[in-house]
C-alpha cells in the first residue's frame, strides 16, 4: 500500500470534519499520513487523526507555517512530496485548500484536480468544473496527483491507524514570507454549523421576501441542525449577511441535503450547490429551473410549506 498525504484543516487545535473525511477516503486508496501545519497538535488531536486512519502524523509545529498566507504550507507539502514520494496528496477543496493545491502543483510539477466530489481507484476523481456547469471524471497524468476534495463528499468512518508522529522542521523561504498575517478575526458563527462544512443546508432566496421572514428559514435549519444559506438576491437585498451567500460569487457547498426555498435556480446559484447529495426545492412556480436539479420538489408557497415541515420535524424528534 502506498502513502497518501492528507493536509489537516484545524482551528485552535480542533480538527475540521473535512479532514476526517479525507482520511476516510485516503484509507480506501492507500495508507493515509496526516500533515499538521502549525502549533496545536496535542494528544487529543493526534488520537483523533489515528482514530480515523492516519498511520503517520507529520507535525510542523511552528508559528512560521501559519503566520504567512498559504505559501509555507505549500512549501511544507512540497518538501514531504520530495522526501516521501507519496502516491497522492489530498487537501480540502476550500478557498485555502485550493490555493495550497495550486501552489503545490507548480512546486512539484504535478497535475491538480480541485472541487472533487469523489475519488476512486487510480485517483480518478469525480469533479465539478466550469463553475459547477459540468461534472467530469478526471485523473492526474503528471507528477504526484494532488486532489482537492469538497467537504461532505464522504462520510467519515473511524478505522484505527498507527498514528506515529514524525516532527518536520520548517523554515519558509523568503518568498513564502512575503505576505504576513497581522491579525485574525474570529467569525461569529453562533450555534449553527459552518456553511461549507454543514451536512444539511437550508437556503432562502428572493421568495422569502424580507429579512424578518428569514426566521422561517432559520427555524427549519435549527430543527435539522443545519446551516443557513441564501441566494445573492437575498444577500444583495440585505435580508441575510453576505457571508452566507451560496453560489459562483459566494460559498460552494456540497452537503448531504440542500433545501432551497424561494430560489429560482440561476446558473450562478447552482454553481455553489449542485453537487449536494439530495436537493429539496420549495417554489411556487412549477417552471422554476431549480426543479431540474431537484430530487424532491414541492410546488407551493414557502410560507405554508416551510413552517409545516419544521413543525413535523419537531414532532418527530
Ligand atoms: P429569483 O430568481 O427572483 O427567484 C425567486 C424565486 O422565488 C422564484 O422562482 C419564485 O417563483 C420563488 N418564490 C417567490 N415567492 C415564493 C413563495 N412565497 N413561495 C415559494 N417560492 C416563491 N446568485 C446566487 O444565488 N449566488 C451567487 O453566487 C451569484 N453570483 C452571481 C454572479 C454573477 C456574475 C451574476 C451576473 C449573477 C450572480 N448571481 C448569483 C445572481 C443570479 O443570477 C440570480 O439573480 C439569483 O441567484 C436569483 O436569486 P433568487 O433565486 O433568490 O431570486
Amino acid at each position: 500500500m502506498s502513502e497518501i498525504l492528507v493536509l489537516v484543516e484545524h482551528v485552535d487545535g480542533e480538527i475540521k470534519k473535512v479532514t476526517l473525511e479525507l482520511l476516510t477516503l485516503a484509507r480506501t486508496l492507500g495508507e493515509p499520513s496526516a500533515v499538521w501545519a502549525g502549533p496545536g497538535c496535542g494528544d487529543a488531536a493526534k488520537a483523533k487523526l489515528a482514530e480515523y486512519g492516519a498511520d503517520k502524523i507529520y507535525v510542523a509545529d511552528s508559528d512560521e507555517v501559519v503566520n504567512y498566507v498559504v505559501a509555507p504550507k505549500a512549501e511544507l507539502l512540497a518538501r514531504l512530496v520530495a522526501d516521501k514520494s507519496p502516491a497522492a496528496v489530498l487537501v480540502a477543496s476550500t478557498i485555502e485548500g485550493k490555493e495550497v493545491a495550486g501552489r503545490l502543483a507548480v512546486k512539484t510539477d504535478s497535475g491538480v484536480i480541485t472541487d472533487a466530489v469523489g475519488l476512486g481507484e487510480g485517483f480518478v476523481a469525480d469533479q465539478s468544473i466550469f463553475g459547477g456547469g459540468v461534472n467530469v471524471r478526471s485523473r492526474v497524468t503528471k507528477g504526484t496527483p494532488i486532489v482537492a476534495v469538497r467537504p461532505n463528499s464522504t462520510a467519515p468512518v473511524a478505522a484505527a491507524g498507527a498514528g506515529a508522529e514524525e516532527k518536520v522542521e520548517v523554515a519558509p523561504s523568503e518568498a513564502a514570507r512575503a505576505a504576513k498575517i497581522v491579525e485574525r478575526v474570529k467569525e461569529e458563527k453562533g450555534a449553527r454549523p459552518e456553511l461549507t462544512e454543514a451536512a444539511i443546508v437550508v437556503s432562502g432566496g428572493r421568495g422569502v421576501g424580507s429579512a424578518e421572514n428569514f426566521a422561517i428559514i432559520e427555524k427549519l435549519a435549527d430543527s435539522l441542525g443545519a446551516a443557513v444559506g441564501a441566494s445573492r438576491a437575498a444577500t444583495d437585498a440585505k435580508w441575510y449577511p453576505h457571508q452566507f451567500q451560496v453560489g459562483q460569487t459566494g460559498k460552494t457547498v456540497s452537503p448531504q441535503l440542500y433545501i432551497a426555498a424561494g430560489i429560482s435556480g440561476a446558473i450562478q446559484h447552482r454553481a455553489g450547490m449542485q453537487t449536494s447529495k439530495t436537493i429539496i426545492v420549495v417554489n411556487k412556480d412549477p417552471e422554476a429551473p431549480i426543479f431540474e436539479i431537484a430530487d424532491f420538489g414541492v410546488v407551493g408557497d414557502l410560507f405554508q410549506v416551510v413552517p409545516q415541515l419544521t413543525e413535523e420535524i419537531e414532532k418527530r424528534k
